[in-house]
């Protein structure tokens, strides 16, 4: 039900109309009996910095931010916390003491789901990340904190790429860090211990396999961000070289409930937030 006193949480993206995170995050307000509601927000790019400034002043009470504002966000927060500027971009806002805080929960639900649902170690290996926008900033993060050896980063576009270098570039991680060009992400997926795909591709039926069906390996662990649908051709050909294969579901579930726990300060019902997402 909503009352005079509800909260209003919102996840702000263009477009946003696919997103899962407004039943999962209702789902939770409804199981912990939390009078607030989480709706969806597809403003224009010009209008980006007005929503923000509702939620410094506390008309809304907290937001996630999607595609395309992760990064265009940062310029309308107050206080952007440590974690949001390791990663370079924002997916959680609320205010705190009429101040904009940006936090970013991405890279938390990534490693959560990589070395212990998933149980990589990274000690002494190698991946190959395919894409270097919003997504790829927090997994590079998180591979490089974790001491990867060796990381080959490949996106279409080269000016992304860049960008992700350069920002990495600025802590000081022990992994050794390259961009590769299309014609060698065949033989470093081969040659990687993980391969993740950080770009859309295989959200459609028509899209092509990221990589050649025969670089798979039964000793690789191959991630996919992606996770509508849940078993992309790149998970089902690895899975039938026998490699250890995940989707993105449990990035996504960690990540809302880590951005719930954020604003409610409560512990997050998160069985039942993956189990909504898992529905919807
Ligand atoms: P983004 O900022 O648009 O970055 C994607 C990058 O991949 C772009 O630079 C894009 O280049 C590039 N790209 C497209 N096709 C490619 C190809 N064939 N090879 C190499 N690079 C290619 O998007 P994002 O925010 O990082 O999100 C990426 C994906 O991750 C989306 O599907 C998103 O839904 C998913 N995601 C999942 C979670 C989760 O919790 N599971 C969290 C965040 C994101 P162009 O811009 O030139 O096309």
């Amino acid at each position: 039900m909503i009352f005079g006193n509800t909260k209003v949480y919102s996840v702000i993206g263009n477009p946003v109309k696919h997103s899962k995170s407004p039943v999962m995050h209702n789902a939770a307000f409804n199981a912990l009996g939390i009078n607030a509601c989480y709706v969806p927000l597809e403003p224009h790019s010009n209008d980006l910095s007005k929503i923000c400034s509702l939620i410094k002043t506390g008309v809304l009470s907290g937001s996630n931010v999607t595609i395309p504002f992760k990064e265009s966000v940062v310029e309308y927060v107050d206080v952007l916390t440590d974690e949001a500027s390791m990663i370079g971009s924002v997916n959680t806002l609320y205010p705190k003491n009429g101040k904009l805080v940006g936090d970013n929960t991405d890279g938390l639900g990534f490693k959560k789901s990589l070395f212990s649902d998933l149980g990589f170690n990274p000690e002494k290996k190698s991946a190959i990340i395919l894409g270097a926008g919003g997504a790829a900033k927090a997994v590079t993060a998180k591979l490089c904190q974790a001491e990867l050896e060796s990381l080959a980063i490949f996106d279409i576009d080269i000016d992304k790429a860049e960008e992700l270098l350069n920002h990495i570039s600025k802590f000081q991680y022990t992994t050794k860090v390259i961009l590769i060009k299309s014609e060698q992400v065949d033989e470093y997926s081969k040659s990687s211990n993980l391969i993740v795909n950080c770009t859309p591709i295989g959200m459609n039926e028509k899209d092509p396999l990221l990589v050649s069906p025969n670089v798979f390996s039964s000793k690789q662990f191959v991630y996919d961000l992606v996770y509508t649908p849940p078993m992309t051709k790149l998970l089902s050909s690895a899975k039938s070289a026998g490699a250890k294969i995940l989707n993105g579901m449990d990035m996504l579930a960690y990540q809302g409930a880590e951005s719930f726990s954020i604003w409610e300060g409560v512990k997050p019902p998160y069985e039942i937030m993956r189990k909504e997402l898992a529905n919807a």
